[in-house]
């Protein structure tokens, strides 16, 4: 057995190094920290060709063991989930690990009574309360593939993605609440169903009263299911053994570049990397209060709120509703009320809050904080700074974790407290991931101070084994641009220290004249400007430069808002930060961006925009708001 955490950054050095050269030995010395019904045979068996992938083979686990069980005998009175309604006034809830073990298995009881055996797909399209994690973990402890649709999705996103994944149960509630709407949940998947034809079951949580069709033979309360098991007297669920390559999940990518990809996880190193990559990124000491903003509907609610967090025995917080409502400071009064220590958010959530300015943090203690994190996105550096100085007073470390719902967990990042950070930058592999980068022709770039593509070279546990039905299309878009590596998709630059930084998606490159340029580059700069709240760049053909720039720019509620002067020294600060060929050929003033419900700029709708070609902007289902798009096409330039 290796010691799960990483100590100091010799100790990372050693750790890393190791883990390149006996990579099977590392990873089973890590394995060894959970609990197993029955040890592997073979550590990893692969080949990135077809690809197959297999980690801990002949491995028997079930992963709530690991994030329920385990911890009972010495922390069953440890709070496992503590929850904030999205009304500040609605009363919170705390759940210990012993209420949430038997939380879990009498929801396991219910999906069984309902007919849910291992194997079969169950979708889960709940709001941010508890019993979302319940269901999430129920589904695990009997086998159960989850697959949950963040509850925000259209019917026809949902019912494309129940078809996909031959849903037969369903787990929604009535409705939710997020910042000022109700989501009638119910309804959506109502409409949903019309086209789902494997559904035979709907499980509906009462939560927000509104009034809901039930249909006989099909709908059926959550709360009376819970009642049927109860007087059945037998409140025992046992874990169903599962092999570690056995599907614990499949989840679908937020759409950003495409039609949705159902990725698909299995249970033994899914679990040995999430909390691996837990434990040491957030380096969680006990009795730390963790708060992760993302929604479980992605894949870093997934990792970063249940799985990673549960299975080291952490105390995770879990929030309804949305960060700047009812006021801009709603998250701030959050971490004071609970006196959080880890905050892991996203850039677009830090440019939302910064835009409020100061006045939103005034009379707020952020005291307890002591570590930072971000995901999703490149961070820009301004967004990076305010964080590290505002929110973190210059103490908390940011870990600045660059991964992929593909990868399962983080990929690089720092450690908190231990790799000295860099602004903009996601510092360095964590043990066991080898990244390199590749030039066009497949060739890896050696050296430091290079910027190419970004593969991975080696299987790591947490990795995509396949996308559901349809594994050509994984082979496809992952291990088939470069031979024997997978293609994460991202650009990325390696700099003389040997710190990474992710420059964007590698379609997100743009060749001006012969110059290669990050769009992410470009945005950075852009941002910089002081009236600028938020902005996305985006290549167009270009008769002499072979592309053009094209920027849409929101601006913020100064007082000198003449667009001209603000383009003019939009282009000035661009050309001072990185160069005259990095200027925009074209700024567009817009209200909003197109985003998706992870909060990422759709740029494959922009792109089309710049380029004129406004008839077919594709399937625009995972957009939060489709009408931001309508506006942006109307005063295209
Ligand atoms: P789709 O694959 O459907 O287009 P998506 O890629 O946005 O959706 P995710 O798996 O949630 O879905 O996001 C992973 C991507 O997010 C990465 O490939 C990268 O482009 C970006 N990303 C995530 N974290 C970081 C980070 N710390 N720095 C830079 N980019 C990041
Ligand atoms: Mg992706």
């Amino acid at each position: 057995m290796r010691e799960l955490k990483i100590s100091s950054f010799e100790n990372y050095k050693e750790v890393y190094d190791y883990s390149v050269k006996q990579p099977e030995k590392f990873w089973s010395e890590i394995a060894e920290n959970f609990t197993w019904r029955k040890k592997w045979d073979n550590v990893v068996s692969w080949n990135f060709r077809d690809p197959e992938i297999k980690w801990f083979e002949g491995a028997k686990l079930n992963i709530t063991e690991n994030c329920l069980d385990r911890h009972l005998e010495h922390n069953g009175d440890t709070p496992a989930i503590m929850w904030e309604p999205n009304d500040p006034e609605e009363e919170h809830r705390v759940l210990t690990y012993r209420q949430l073990h038997d939380k879990v298995c009498q929801f396991g009881n219910v999906l069984k009574n309902n007919g849910v055996k291992k194997g079969d797909r169950v979708c889960i399209y709940l709001p941010m309360v508890p019993e979302l994690a319940i269901a999430v973990l129920a589904c695990a402890r009997i086998g159960a593939v989850h697959s949950v649709i963040f509850g925000g999705f259209s019917a026809q996103s949902i019912a494309d993605r129940i078809n996909d994944a031959d849903c037969s149960v369903v787990v929604t509630a009535d409705g939710g609440f997020r910042g000022p709407k109700d989501i009638p949940l119910k309804e959506v998947i109502d409409d949903a169903l019309v086209q789902c034809r494997s559904v035979s079951r709907v499980i509906v949580l009462t939560r927000s009263r509104t009034a809901v069709s039930m249909i006989k033979g099909r709908d059926v309360w959550w709360e009376d299911e819970i009642k049927k098991v109860e007087t059945q007297g037998n409140p025992d669920c046992p874990p169903e053994e599962m092999d570690a390559e056995d599907v614990l999940f499949i989840l679908y990518t937020s759409g950003s570049t495409g039609k949705p990809k159902g990725i698909v996880h299995t249970c033994g190193g899914y679990m040995v990397f999430a909390g691996y990559t837990f434990a040491n990124v957030f380096q969680y000491q006990p009795e730390e209060i963790y708060f992760c903003t993302a929604d479980i509907g992605w894949i870093t609610g997934h990792t970063y709120i249940v799985y990673g967090p549960l299975s080291q025995g952490a105390t995770t917080l879990l929030f309804e509703g949305v960060p700047t409502w009812p006021g801009p400071d709603r998250l701030w009064n959050i971490v004071d009320e609970y006196k959080v220590n880890i905050l892991y958010t996203a850039p677009t959530a830090i440019r939302s809050l910064m835009s409020f300015g100061n006045e939103a943090l005034q009379g707020k203690d952020l005291s307890s904080i002591t570590k930072l994190g971000s995901v999703g996105e490149p961070i820009n550096e301004e967004a990076w700074h305010w964080f590290n100085e505002k929110i973190g007073k210059g103490q908390a470390p940011i870990a600045d974790t660059w991964w992929q719902t593909e990868t399962g967990g983080v990929m690089i990042s720092p450690i908190a407290g231990i790799t000295p950070t860099k602004p903009g930058y996601a510092t360095l592999p964590l043990p066991g991931i080898q990244p390199c980068l590749v030039d066009e022709n497949g060739r890896e770039i050696t050296g430091n101070g290079v910027s190419g593509n970004l593969c991975i070279k080696y299987p790591w546990p947490g990795m995509l084994r396949t996308t559901y039905g349809d594994h050509e299309r994984c082979r496809q878009t992952y291990f088939s641009a470069y031979p024997d590596m997978y293609f994460t998709g991202d650009g990325c630059l390696r700099d003389e220290d040997g710190y990474y930084k992710i420059t964007g998606r590698v379609d997100d490159v743009l060749n001006v004249s012969g110059h290669r340029i990050g769009t992410a580059e470009v945005e950075n700069a852009i941002n910089m400007h002081a009236d600028v709240v938020e902005s996305a760049v985006v290549g167009y053909p270009h008769a002499i430069k072979g592309q053009g720039i094209y920027a849409y720019v929101i601006l913020g509620n100064s007082t000198h808002n003449d667009k001209e002067l603000v383009t003019k020294d939009i282009l000035k600060t661009v050309t001072r930060l990185i160069g005259a060929i990095a200027k925009p050929d074209k700024i567009q003033f817009v209200a909003g961006l197109p985003k998706t419900r992870s909060g990422k700029i759709m740029r494959r709708i922009l792109r089309k925009i710049a380029e004129g070609e406004t008839g077919n902007l594709g399937d625009t289902s995972t957009l939060l708001d489709p009408a931001v798009v309508e506006e942006i096409r109307q005063g295209a330039l």
